[in-house]
């Protein structure tokens, strides 16, 4: 059916007192997203998880910090009471041993999104984000690990990752007709495996880069210098930095030709597991042997993120060298890991 295009209205862009919302920021992404308009001077920020406070990874100073479940109708207009902008980084998830195992829990997700945009309307913010993923994507064009890097029309004909991916999938459609329909002007970007502090290193939740580095720590600890890789390792992906995922929820956000159209956000720079690993061995400064458990949950066989419309749109893309990123993160997660066992609390995911 042909569509009516919306006239995109101008609006002025956020000043420093507007009220931003960003839920999911007791976890990974949302906390850094938090943090970040912090020191870009943004002076209210409401952040909601969920979780307790204190198993929050990051606590922003001076933010209204709320522990509340969001896929409650009733607290999502609570939650976007006199927002300007929200950001909805809320879901349960995890890595592939997480989204393979939970599929219920991931797709249950869709109660989260389906209440903060109706929420987030009612109270006429002027924008607002989902997070959505690469795992929206047909899962038959990610056969081989020598992938062809997906582009955002990948998504369909649709064969998204079972569960956790078809929830994104339908939580897009939602912010795109609230667009259409509403004209609440949404933004949705397809997050590629992202990584770095303040995340899940441990519980069950945890994705690869996170997981490695803390199977290094664990071993360089206890001495027995053995890992276990889920897979044959053959299998690729793209890695990227939390401080260029949250510039390029900003970026994106902010910019009016992307209302409604999914973006990837993404590094192009395709690694497979075993290089992943000998990257965090390099760090480490040790050598590991390795096992390979050919049983484990390890997801499609490569994924790529194509990064030509995000280019196009923004003239930006992340940048961020794996192997920069991964020598901070591996600092957090030790750092992380020496605080547990010297009886410290933390929260793990
Ligand atoms: P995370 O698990 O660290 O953070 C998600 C947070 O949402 C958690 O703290 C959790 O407690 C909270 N949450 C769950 N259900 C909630 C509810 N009902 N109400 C309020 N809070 C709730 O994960 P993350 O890596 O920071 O992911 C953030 C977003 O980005 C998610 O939507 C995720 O699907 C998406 N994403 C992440 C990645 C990645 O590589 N990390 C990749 C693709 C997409």
């Amino acid at each position: 059916m042909e569509q009516n295009k919306r006239v995109v209205e101008k609006d002025a862009p956020p000043k420093k007192d507007d009220l931003l919302v960003i839920t999911g920021a007791g976890g990974f992404i949302a906390g850094n997203l938090a943090l970040y308009f912090k020191k870009k001077g943004f002076t209210r920020i409401r952040a909601v998880d969920k979780k307790p406070l204190y198993e929050w990874y990051l606590r922003v100073p001076e933010a209204e910090s709320l522990s509340l479940d969001c896929s409650e109708e009733a607290n999502c207009r609570r939650v976007c009471e006199g927002a300007i902008e929200v950001y909805n980084l809320a879901a349960d998830m995890g890595g592939m041993g997480f989204i393979e195992r939970f599929r219920v829990e991931c797709l249950r997700s869709v109660l989260i999104n389906t209440h903060m945009i109706e929420a987030a309307y009612q109270a006429g913010a002027r924008r607002y984000f989902f997070s959505s993923s690469a795992c929206a994507y047909n899962t038959l064009l990610q056969q081989d690990p020598k992938v062809r890097a997906l582009k955002e029309e990948d998504a369909y004909p649709a064969m998204a990752e079972r569960g956790y991916g078809w929830e994104k999938l339908m939580s897009e459609m939602f912010c795109q007709e609230y667009w259409h329909e509403r004209g609440l002007k949404t933004f949705i970007a397809r997050f590629h495996n992202v990584y770095g502090p303040y995340g899940t290193w441990d519980g069950g939740r945890e994705k690869a880069p996170a997981a490695l580095c803390r199977k290094v720590i664990e071993a360089m600890d206890t001495g027995r210098k053995e890992i276990t890789i889920w897979g044959n390792g053959e299998q690729t992906r793209s890695f990227c930095y939390v401080d260029d995922c949250v510039a390029g929820i900003d970026r994106i956000t902010h910019c009016d030709e992307l209302i409604a159209t999914p973006v990837n956000l993404g590094s192009s720079e395709l690694v497979s597991i075993n290089e992943l690993l000998s990257r965090i061995e390099f760090i480490a400064g040790a050598s590991m042997n390795r096992k390979y458990d050919l049983n484990a949950p390890q997801g499609v066989a490569g994924r790529n993120s194509d990064n030509t419309f995000i280019k196009q749109a923004l003239h930006w893309e992340p940048d961020v060298p794996l192997d920069e990123g991964l020598a901070v993160t591996f600092e957090w997660i030790k750092e992380q890991y020496h605080a547990r066992k010297a009886g410290k609390r933390i929260g793990i995911g």
